[in-house]
């Protein structure tokens, strides 16, 4: 009898334990929606997609190689961001960024390998899944997609979105974190037959690098000493044999072509530093310089277009965003500067078109909906104009330069 009641009592616990955490757990194809519904937020935080086909396929083939060890199978991807930033991230479902400042300090192709195969072992661990599920709960990250496929998204829900986004952006990890995603980074390094000791390399660089400049990676994933030290224990504990890969052929080619464009990015961070401190006579001479050291340096080009539109010099700015756009038409930044300059220009039906698009990517920025309501007025499109304003007033929060504008266009639609 006193046996019956233990099994019975272990029969209702053992339920309860198993039920519990499956209550809590985002469904896998949810933390994939969401992962990919903020690989925008990410490329506009991070200055965008670098402009160079080769760089872009030759990042996503060493992380491919990695990504196939990995037990989860996820959509997984990888891309190399603009920012001079020293940093890599991923996003929870598979998204995975390095910035080119971070590629300009690594020195082999292990290196590289040992930071995509760290942050294939956040996803893997479900580093982020489980921070949105303790941060939000599960009840309204089930929700947030359908909000925003509704109809008509209203502010509340496109806040909210907002806020998932920046927290994920800021997301910190554990040392105990670090040091899951470290275990299995060495084995997907190990696994493609890359040399495990890349990823010490890289953490000797950062601590290096951090009594000057700290690189921006370290502000995420904590570096104690001794987390490097567990990482070299480890290797030697998994004793690998045989050779590795160190460096390819390809790797110096993608340092090559990555220092190519450094003055010119350069020039841009000089440029967006003036822009920041509304000093638009020096942002626009660095952008417009920015742009005439690499003709492709479309993120240079959409500031430039931006501040030339602002200055009313209307042809050159229409110019520009055309070319921008043309470079890199899958990004927010493109596709809102061609849209607000040819508003500007008078030309409303490519004006909704581009801030449709802009609005597709990024769905909570306020003066896109601003932008939209005027082209859609002067299309005489008046319902969509009174959407537009209503959801620009809710997000601005009162903050921006044109709400009083706002309010008084819905007033005068009879709203
Ligand atoms: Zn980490």
């Amino acid at each position: 009898m006193k046996r019956l009641l233990l099994v019975l009592l272990f029969f209702l616990f053992g339920c309860a334990e198993a039920r519990r955490p499956f209550l809590n757990l985002l469904p896998e194809e949810k933390e994939i929606e969401i992962g990919r519904s903020y690989i925008p937020y990410a490329i506009e935080e991070m200055d965008g997609l670098y402009p160079d086909r080769w760089v872009q396929d030759y990042v996503k083939r060493v992380g491919s190689s990695l990504a196939k060890h990995s037990d989860r199978k996820l959509p997984y991807g990888f891309y190399v961001v603009n920012s001079s930033k020293v940093n890599a991230f991923a996003l929870p479902g598979g998204p995975i960024f390095i910035t080119r400042g971070l590629l300009l300090r690594l020195n082999s192709e292990s290196e590289l390998a040992g930071v995509l195969a760290h942050e294939l072992g956040h996803i893997n661990a479900r580093h982020h899944a489980r921070f949105l599920e303790k941060q939000f709960g599960i009840s309204l990250l089930l929700n947030i997609g359908a909000l925003l496929l509704g109809d008509k998204p209203y502010g509340q829900a496109l806040l909210q979105f907002g806020q998932i986004g920046g927290a994920l952006l800021a997301l910190k990890f554990s040392r105990d974190q670090e040091r899951e995603a470290d275990s299995y980074a060495l084995v997907y390094t190990y696994k493609s037959g890359y040399d495990p000791m890349g990823i010490v390399k890289v953490f000797e660089t950062f601590k290096a690098m951090e009594k000057t400049r700290p690189p921006e990676w370290l502000s995420t994933h904590p570096l104690p000493e001794t987390r490097i030290r567990d990482v070299r224990e480890q290797i030697e504990r998994l004793r690998p044999s045989g050779s590795f890969i160190t460096d390819t052929e390809d790797f110096p080619r993608l340092k090559g072509r990555l220092k190519a464009t450094q003055e010119s990015f350069e020039e841009f961070d000089r440029g967006k530093v003036a822009f920041s401190r509304k000093n638009y006579t020096a942002a626009t001479e660095h952008f417009r310089r920015a742009v005439e050291l690499h003709n492709e340096n479309y993120v240079a080009r959409a500031y430039l277009s931006y501040l030339l539109g602002r200055a009313g010099r209307l042809e050159e700015a229409q110019r520009h965003a055309d070319i921008a756009l043309r470079t890199m038409d899958g990004v927010f930044l493109t596709r809102y500067v061609h849209g607000y300059v040819s508003f500007l220009s008078g030309r409303c039906e490519q004006g909704v078109k581009s801030l449709e698009g802009a609005k597709s990517l990024i769905p909570d920025y306020a003066d896109t909906y601003y932008y939209l309501g005027r082209c859609y007025e002067a299309l005489g499109q008046r319902s969509k104009a009174v959407d537009n304003y209503r959801t620009a007033i809710e997000l601005s929060k009162g903050k921006a330069e044109w709400e009083g504008d706002a309010r008084e266009r819905l007033r005068r639609l009879g709203i």
